[in-house]
């Protein structure tokens, strides 16, 4: 380990986080609770930190390789990652391939028709009203990126969804959509948070099975095998 922890600043829905010795670095630890529809639904699955921490990693590796910056310095355990500091820009990025959640819902459209080319929405993190989707029109008038970060950050999703939806479909599931989270560190823009199963939509090829957090959201079951097939797809275990 190349820094120590230091103290709590922040718990979230899905992880902790802690200072370090290192001003510029960040610990976020992984925990095994899951909410959904905006917390009203809560519950654990069990060694999913362990899971998102490591597809996590795997996918943040990818990316960069890829020429998409992130905040991912290095996985320090099971549950912990070290991470460059960033202000988090409050906007979720969320990527659409294929016709699922809130979009079907809201729009009346059916679900599993496919995007193309994909779509990019943006919605303003914020709990207590819902993360509401909003356009660009609205970052500007609410000053929440400059023009030019915006502009960055739909090219660097469209990006990210050229490399990993390849890198899913080789491993036989079908990367429906996906939420990100963009930071600034030292003014330059990196993708931050987690690239996980409870941030993608993943459809099995074969049996279009939901192997996500839907399987939480839905109880459908099955919850923990799922997240687990993901990691062994992903991670090659
Ligand atoms: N998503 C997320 N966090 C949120 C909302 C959505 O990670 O607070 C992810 C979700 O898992 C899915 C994608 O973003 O992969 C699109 O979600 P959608 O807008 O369809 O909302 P949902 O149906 O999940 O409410």
């Amino acid at each position: 380990m190349t820094v120590s922890k230091g103290s709590l600043i922040y718990e979230g829905k899905a992880k902790k986080l802690f200072e370090t010795d290192n001003a510029d670095r960040l610990i976020h630890y992984f925990k095994d609770d899951a909410t959904a529809f905006n917390a009203q639904k809560k519950g654990t699955i069990v060694e999913k930190g362990i899971v998102n921490n490591k597809i996590s990693e795997r996918l943040f590796r990818l990316l960069e390789a890829g020429g998409v910056p992130t905040h991912f310095v290095e996985r320090l355990s099971d549950r912990e990652m070290l991470t460059k500091k960033v202000r988090i820009v409050p906007i979720e990025v969320v990527v659409r391939n294929i016709i699922a959640g809130s979009l079907a819902k809201r729009l009346g459209l059916k679900e599993g028709e496919a995007i193309t080319p994909p779509i990019v929405e943006f919605y303003y993190k914020n709990d207590a009203l819902g993360d509401p989707l909003i356009t660009e029109e609205h970052i500007r008038l609410m000053k929440l990126a400059e023009p030019a970060v915006l502009n960055q950050i739909k090219a660097w999703a469209l990006r990210t969804n050229a490399l990993l939806a390849p890198f899913f479909a080789e491993r036989g599931l079908i990367l429906v959509d996906f939420k990100l989270e963009f930071g600034l560190h030292n003014g330059k823009l990196v993708l931050a948070d987690e690239i996980s199963p409870d941030t993608c939509r993943f459809w099995d090829q074969k049996t279009k099975e939901s192997m996500d957090k839907d399987r939480f959201r839905k109880d459908l079951g099955k919850i923990e095998e799922a997240y687990q097939e993901v990691l062994r797809r992903v991670c090659d275990v």
